[in-house]
């Protein structure tokens, strides 16, 4: 090996040192900026490396070219691939690759169109992005991007089950997933591409030392970074080994806070909504019903004698009635409506697009499905519904709830289980 060799493998190795170092640091300032220094820069790679893939390459060892496109830029991919991966989750890692897939596929699609401008006897064309064929031949920019797309797949696959093996060498963790991805890539690009090409079997080989020499650069980079400035506790990428199969399963902290979000929605006790929701979207549903013209009904359920319930049979027994007629409301309305635990032993449902008559008739099934989930009771267990119509009723949510409470307390002291729905107009009569 002689000088010239030596400056030029300590050149990749600059390079290397250079991009990683960029790509942590971009990363790093992700609190302060975002992920789009680091996305932004991702992309610009996408283009130079498929552009110096083809147009420069250095002879570093007899008959082995190494080209900073493939063994610099391209491993700069899945090395970021892998970081953000470790870092953040699987879900933004993936949002990652469909960037740079779609980045990829508009640059081809303008690429088309160029070329068949330049080719016009109009056009002048100072030689080409630096005499490149890659942009002439858009399939080998294509299939590349589908490879790296798959790529992504098998960086988490590998990344996991090493991860399983080697729990603490994190350096040689990073190092094998690199290697082998980046292994399988070259191969699986060059042969799809260039199988059978005289240059075939050398541009393998070259791609395989190039790329592997850049896996133990980045690799070391990665594991310092990880250990020295980010949190070691794992990720929860990282933790989610046991379940390979779930690796792009994995929940993003959104999809956790929406989660966790429609949990404080819920009551515990029935798993209906509970008051707080009920108060806070009450109105929504009513503004929302005005701008589209229609109808919105509301229905208040009360149980009755509830106290005897308790008093007769237990707290227990009386709680595990409450359960039952949640569970028949749940059966009974359509997926639509906003069941809600309103208090003790009432409910409310808030039923969007349904008039007082649609209402009524729910309200008369809600009654008679009870009475049947009831029948084996030690005692008959009856309800007693108020029912209020936007906008015939009223216009706002506070008249609204106020007018199906008050239709709600005729029924009582008509003496129960009965529906109350139309002004003055008892629909139903004991049974
Ligand atoms: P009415 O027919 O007039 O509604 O008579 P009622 O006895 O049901 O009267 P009211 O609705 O005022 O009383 C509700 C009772 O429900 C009071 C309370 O002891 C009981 N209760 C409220 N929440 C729970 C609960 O979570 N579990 C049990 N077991 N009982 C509850
Ligand atoms: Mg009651
Ligand atoms: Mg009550």
């Amino acid at each position: 090996m002689n000088l010239e060799q030596f400056g030029q493998i300590g050149l990749f190795g600059l390079e290397a040192l250079l991009v990683g170092l960029l790509m942590l640091t971009f990363f790093r300032l992700r609190y302060r900026f975002g992920l789009a220094l680091l996305y932004v820069t991702l992309g610009g790679f996408q283009f130079s490396q498929t552009l110096l893939a083809t147009t420069v390459s250095v002879e570093v060892l007899p008959g082995i070219f190494i080209s900073p496109g493939s063994a610099i830029l391209f491993s700069a991919s899945i090395f970021t691939f892998l970081l953000v991966y470790i870092r953040e989750d699987a879900s933004e890692a993936r949002s990652l690759i469909y960037g740079i897939v779609a980045a990829n596929l508009s640059l081809a699609v303008i690429f088309s169109l160029v070329n068949v401008q330049s080719a016009s006897p109009l056009a002048m064309v100072q030689a080409m992005p630096g005499e490149s064929t890659a942009f002439q031949d858009l399939s080998i920019f294509l299939i590349g991007t589908v490879v790296l797309a798959l790529d992504v797949v098998l960086t988490i696959v590998i990344y996991e089950f090493v991860a399983r093996l080697l729990k603490r060498l994190l350096f040689l963790r990073i190092f094998i997933t690199l290697a082998i991805v980046l292994a399988v890539d070259t191969f699986a690009f060059l042969t799809i591409a260039f199988y059978g090409e005289p240059f075939y079997a050398q541009a393998v080989t070259a791609g395989l030392v190039g790329k592997t020499a850049a896996a133990v650069v980045y690799a070391a980079l990665l594991a310092g970074f990880l250990q020295l400035f980010e949190d070691r506790s794992d990720s929860l990428a990282g933790s989610a080994g046991e379940h390979l199969r779930d690796v792009f399963a994995i929940m993003t902290y959104r999809e956790r806070y929406d989660l966790l979000r429609e949990e404080l929605a819920r009551d515990a006790m029935t798993g209906l909504y509970n008051r707080g929701f009920f108060d806070q979207n009450l109105q929504k549903e009513l503004d929302r019903a005005a701008r589209i013209g229609h109808e919105t009904s509301l229905l208040l359920i009360d149980i009755d004698h509830f106290k005897r319930v308790n008093d007769e049979l237990g707290h227990q027994a009386g709680d595990k009635i409450i359960r039952l007629l949640a569970d028949t409301i749940r059966n009974t309305f359509r997926h639509s409506d906003l069941p809600c635990r309103y208090g003790g032993e009432e409910f409310a449902v808030i039923m969007p697009d349904a008039g007082m008559s649609i209402a009524e008739r729910q309200a008369h099934r809600l009654r008679s499905n009870l009475a049947e989930a009831v029948a084996d009771a030690p005692r008959p267990v009856t309800i007693t519904v108020g029912i209020a119509s936007f906008p015939g009723d009223a216009q706002e949510a506070s008249e609204l709830l106020a007018l199906a409470d008050k239709r709600l307390y005729a029924g009582k002291h008509a003496g129960r289980n009965r529906i109350v729905g139309q002004p003055r107009q008892e629909t139903d009569t004991p049974s």
